[in-house]
């Protein structure tokens, strides 16, 4: 019998498994992986970004553990900033939040917008919040593999294996509980706990237990584009207009919100949205961009969670052996440390120790109390 069956091992079951071990050795983990080789998975194309402009304040002090984190396993962070560009009202009311919950951020009027940033026009803009340290990005896929490889030299041991089943018992009138979970050879796991860390995939597993999650595999592709002319200092933009580009070495990365927006797409790039939704965009926000050219691109999933766009963290009521750890909605790479850490906390002392979560646990899904995060990029 296995203490905690892990299914999926991106960096979000990577993490549980790296904090059950290092808060107790002694437990078996099992994390259970289909692709070891993590070609489809979010955490292998990821934009790996972190920042502290949320909306909500649980969200903003996980970022800042993730910082902490990335400092601790000794990731390198290009700690450039995040620059949202909006109305003056709603920065304002998001700034006095941030302030209050640590973030280093600063807001600055369209004049100093156009003195520290001379590429950029902000006819338009009145006013931008930017992040003075803490925010940035990473080497995502490094922080997977010294999440994991930590994980598993603590103890962790990591199979292949495609979780397809869940077997329940029944505990009570209104409660079960997982027995074990089944693979698609046929075999079974016995485990005390069970973590779907499913990531885009989470829904599928969540059914298996007649759980319904409301976390869909979102398509977005990130383009790598070159610009011949240099934008000194250049952070992560995030434009009102609903797109994001950052540096990336001596290209830029972009995206946006592609529209319709299905479920399940093929993960191939799709090229006609820079083309039709954000090349004339970008140029506007960034004359300089006119001469734009895109180098390639990829495509991964978002694992969207359409009831509030924020994490479910936790177990579902009717099942306290089940842990969810899903729908980061796209800021799970810099989630995933404090997420894990949680759900370790959960499993071995019945409640969170570190950073109190609870605001994103499964009983708001089910009182249909939505804790909207207003600052989900694309
Ligand atoms: C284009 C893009 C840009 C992003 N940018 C950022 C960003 O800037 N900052 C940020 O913080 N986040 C960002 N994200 C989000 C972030 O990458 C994800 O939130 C995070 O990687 C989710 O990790 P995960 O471990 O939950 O999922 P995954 O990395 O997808 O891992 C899930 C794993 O589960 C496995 N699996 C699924 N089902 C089963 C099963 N039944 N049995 C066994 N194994 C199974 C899969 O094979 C997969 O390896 C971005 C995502 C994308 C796609």
């Amino acid at each position: 019998m296995i203490d905690v069956a892990i299914a999926g091992a991106g960096i979000v079951g990577a993490s549980v498994a790296y904090w059950l071990t290092r808060l107790e050795p002694s437990r078996s983990v099992l994390l259970i992986e289909r692709d070891r080789s993590f070609a489809q998975a979010s955490s292998s194309l990821s934009a790996s970004s972190i920042r502290q402009q949320f909306s909500s304040a649980v969200n903003i002090q996980m970022s800042l553990f993730g910082v902490q984190f990335l400092r601790e396993m000794e990731i390198a962070l290009e700690e450039r900033g995040y620059l949202y560009l909006g109305a003056a009202k709603p920065l304002r009311t998001l700034h006095e939040l941030q302030k209050a919950n640590g973030a280093d951020v600063a807001l600055l009027g369209a004049d100093e917008l156009a003195k520290r940033f001379p590429w950029l026009n902000v006819a338009d803009i009145e006013l931008g919040s930017l992040g003075l340290s803490g925010e940035g990005w990473f080497d995502g896929p490094a922080l997977h593999a010294a999440v994991l490889r930590k994980a598993r030299s603590q103890g962790a041991k990591l199979i292949e294996g495609d979780v397809k089943g869940i077997e329940l018992e029944k505990k009570s009138a209104r409660k079960k509980s997982v027995r074990a979970l089944r693979l698609a050879d046929g075999s079974t796991i016995e485990c005390r706990h069970a973590v779907n860390a499913a990531g885009p995939w989470a829904r599928t597993l969540a059914a298996a237990a007649d759980i319904g999650l409301p976390v869909h595999a979102r398509r977005r592709t990130v383009f790598v584009l070159s610009c011949p002319q240099p934008l000194p200092d250049c952070p992560l933009v995030i434009d009102p207009g609903g797109f994001w580009f950052r540096p990336e070495g001596r290209h830029f990365i972009a995206g946006t919100v592609p529209s319709p927006d299905a479920d399940d797409l093929p993960l191939e790039p799709n090229f006609a949205e820079f083309d039709e939704a954000l090349w004339s965009r970008m140029a506007r926000r960034v004359p300089a961009f006119e001469a734009l050219r895109v180098e390639r691109a990829w495509a991964g999933y978002y694992e969207m969670n359409l009831f509030d766009h924020n994490a479910i963290l936790g177990a579902h009521p009717s099942l306290p052996n089940l842990w969810f750890a899903n729908g980061f909605s796209g800021h799970g790479m810099q989630h995933a440390p404090a997420a894990g850490r949680g759900i370790a906390e959960l499993i071995l002392n019945g409640k969170f120790e570190s950073l109190d979560l609870s605001p994103l646990g499964f009983e708001r899904l089910l009182s249909g109390r939505p804790l909207r995060e207003a600052n989900v990029i694309g």
